[in-house]
């Protein structure tokens, strides 16, 4: 009987490839049911032969227990990128595949075409005023909108079946069309271009090959405009575009954007679709049937058919990085993706990472700058230091801001304080023996959430009750100490009880439709003052902020992380760039107990660019990226000796590794957290002066590492180009 051989991809921490056989031929980009190890599992197949391509006897191979596909979920191209992220971070292939697959193929269900739901306008004459239902007729109007994409507009299923029953709407299933999707095209809404973007636009037009553009450009120059008429080329030549967002920017807003611009189908992987409705998004998209998709990270391993742009908005944002224990930098691989599409990709930002500024540099990336704010008439921006030194203070604001606030406010205008702590006090701690109240699971002090009532740890998100005894002094002198957003909202409320206040952070705005109602309740003047964290810090225009105020940065300088500076200025620089948006003025002031610091003068004074020259030269002085390529094992384990015995061994198989002159090993030491949701952490880091030879090495880490003997109980993982270097 003829045999085919299937080299399978298994969703486990194993870099081999293992060998099954069938008697029917199984396309790569399939899934299998497998036995491995006395289990049935899903594999992937990423080859298929027709002779035993092993030294193993033809009897010793097993059978695959099923076939779960028809035809691929993922095209060739899509497996070409999981290879090369899987070399690229030197992490499994199935663990990559596993990451990278729609939740419902992870799953197992069925992975072929379902009907796809959209709805299109009948009766052109009716209006009225409902304001959902005026919003769907008028969405309507330039094309039809999918289901699932009237989700991500927060449009309710019962507004749009109300018009379905007075016949003014019609449901009906997209995947039965076979129409052209590039057919009809009509662009809306376009803004006339000033010289900054013109230029832009027409370096971006000008190639329809591989080439990365890096576009620079203050918060307010239209950037985003250049994005759309760079996207209108593209669709115009009947290609699909990929538009990559951090994760807390796909918001409604962000969405109709694109609606009000394109009438082609548009899908955006927001949080709230089903699997189902994810995974056919993805399937509409590998067969062209989608124009544009925007999504997170991860909408990057989403197959194309035909792919002629990628947009990458905020690129320095860190949300890119996936920082779970299966680590990968959905930037670079975009970067990736679109060199084996050969299509352009644009990395926009108003504060470059310095990797991309660096790249930009040298050449590698083609630099486009926007220097202007494209509305002429906007305001100015002025900016301060308090010093924080004699100064008194209520929850952590100064006197001096206080007073700043009330005069803007009494102007009629509304006040930004931005806080990067969520919760009333980040320490509980015994008054009469000093202890601390710290998670069991992690080493790090818990976080009392006063309108939850109770204590958090942000690490491992495990709840405890409010305490009343000390566990060490038994002693019911507990107190609170330093303050986080919920307690800033507090003061502010009762400083300011004629202002109405809106507090921004993961606990209030916990779905990406609510983070975009505030900021149309921020946009209509419903609040005076602002509290917000890292969300509140991108990409949305508030005409109406007059000043805005930085708390707490001064760890941020003192941090043994060399990004942590860097992210300093971004965040400054992006939270500056939330005022003096219209006609109106604005005011800048951040607090700091060290306001003569060179590096906030420097931030503060000189902008982002100076900054950014300077830090380059001091990476280069030390060394570090991009200056250098590094690497970190994170090796991890329950057991603390266990773990530092294995820590021990790799680290000496990695000494013995013949590497030439130029790399450099660190000993395993622990991680910042070292204990961690009751796992133990060490961290262990390699370096080079050049990527090929780091590469080179950690290939034959792997291979040298798996000789050894497995330990179940101490796993190690690979963080390539890290950007949490201590934790
Ligand atoms: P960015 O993405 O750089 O922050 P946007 O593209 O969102 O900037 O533009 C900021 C504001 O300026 C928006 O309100 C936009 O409509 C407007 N704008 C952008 N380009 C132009 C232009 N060429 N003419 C007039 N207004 C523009
Ligand atoms: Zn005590
Ligand atoms: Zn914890």
């Amino acid at each position: 009987m003829r045999m085919y051989y299937l080299q399978v991809a298994v969703p486990l921490h194993l870099y081999d490839l293992f060998t099954y056989k069938s008697v029917q031929k199984i396309e790569p980009g399939c899934r299998v049911r497998i036995n491995f190890k006395e289990r049935n599992i899903i594999g992937v197949v990423v080859e298929c032969y027709d002779s035993n391509p092993t030294d193993f006897s033809e009897c010793k191979i097993k059978s695959v227990v099923e076939s779960l596909d028809q035809e691929p979920y993922a095209d060739s191209k899509t497996l070409e990128l999981l290879r090369f992220t899987a070399k690229y971070q030197h992490t499994p292939l199935g663990m990559i595949i596993n990451l990278a697959q729609p939740v419902a193929v992870r799953k197992g269900l069925d992975a072929s075409r379902k009907p796809r739901f959209a709805y299109r306008l009948v009766n052109r004459e009716y209006e009225t005023k409902a304001v959902n239902q005026h919003k769907v007729i008028e969405l309507l109007r330039n094309q039809d909108v999918s289901l699932t994409e009237f989700k991500g507009l927060n449009i309710p299923a019962t507004c749009l079946r109300s018009l379905e029953n007075k016949g003014i709407i019609r449901k009906f299933d997209l995947n039965e069309m076979d129409t052209d999707i590039f057919l009809n095209l009509k662009f809306s809404n376009q803004l006339t271009l000033n010289d900054e973007q013109r230029t832009a636009l027409s370096a971006i037009n000008s190639v329809n090959y591989f080439k990365v553009f890096l576009l620079k450009g203050v918060t307010g120059s239209g950037k985003t405009e250049v994005y759309m008429q760079a996207i209108e080329t593209v669709l115009s030549r009947k290609q699909q575009v990929l538009v990559m967002v951090p994760e807390i920017g796909l918001t409604p807003q962000t969405i109709e954007r694109f609606h009000k611009h394109f009438n082609v189908p548009i899908a955006a992987m927001h949080s709230s679709l089903s699997d189902r409705e994810r995974l056919d998004n993805y399937l509409a998209c590998r067969d062209g049937k989608i124009g544009i998709l925007i999504g997170t990270r991860s909408s990057v391993f989403t197959p194309f058919k035909s792919l002629g742009l990628v947009v990458i908005d905020e690129e320095h944002d860190q949300s890119y990085k996936q920082q779970d224990t299966c680590r990968y930098n959905g930037k670079n691989i975009a970067i990736y993706k679109a060199k084996i599409a050969n299509c352009p990709i644009i990395l926009g930002t108003a504060t470059p990472s310095l990797e991309s500024y660096y790249n930009s540099k040298i050449g590698k990336y083609k630099l486009l700058e926007l220097h202007n704010n494209a509305v002429l008439h906007h305001g100015i921006v002025t900016k301060g230091i308090i010093d924080l030194k004699h100064c008194s203070q209520s929850s952590g604001m100064s006197d001096h801001l206080i007073n700043e606030m009330e005069r803007e406010l009494q102007k009629g205008n509304q006040v930004l304080i931005f806080l990067n702590r969520r919760g009333f006090a980040n320490k509980i701690i015994c008054n009469n023996c000093g202890y601390v109240f710290q998670c069991k699971f992690c080493d790090s002090f818990l976080t009392y959430h006063k309108n939850k009532n109770i204590l958090n740890c942000h690490h491992c998100e495990t709840n405890y009750p409010i305490p009343r005894q000390c566990p060490e002094c038994n002693s019911n002198n507990i107190d609170i100490m330093g303050n986080g957003t919920e307690q800033l909202e507090e003061f502010l409320k009762s400083r300011f009880p004629d202002y109405p206040v809106i507090r921004i952070d993961r606990d209030t705005a916990t779905h990406q439709y609510k983070l975009g109602s505030y900021i149309d309740d921020i946009k209509n003047n419903k609040y005076k003052i602002l509290i917000g964290t890292q969300i509140l810090s991108k990409g949305h225009h508030f005409p109406n902020v007059t000043l805005v105020g930085l708390l707490n940065i001064d760890q941020s300088l003192f941090s043994n992380d060399f990004r942590a500076t860097e992210q300093l200025a971004q965040l400054y620089t992006q939270i500056a760039g939330r005022t003096g948006r219209e006609e109106k003025d604005g005011r800048v002031l951040i607090q700091s107990y060290v306001p003569n610091n060179a590096l906030l003068q420097t931030i503060i004074n000189d902008g982002y660019d100076k900054f950014a020259e300077l830090c380059l030269r001091e990476r280069k002085y030390l060394n570090l990226p991009p200056f250098s390529f590094q690497a970190l094992f994170r090796i991890v384990g329950s057991n603390k000796e266990l773990l530092n015995c294995r820590a021990i061994e790799i680290y000496n198989t990695l000494l013995q590794i013949d590497t030439e002159h130029g790399l450099t090993i660190t000993e395993p030491k622990p991680a910042l957290m070292e204990k961690k949701q009751n796992k133990y952490h060490l961290i262990l880091m390699i370096q080079s002066s050049s990527r090929k030879q780091l590469s080179t090495f950690l290939d034959k880490a792997v291979i040298e590492l798996a000789k050894g003997k497995i330990n179940s109980k101490v796993e190690y993982f690979i963080d390539v180009d890290p950007t949490e270097v201590l934790q």
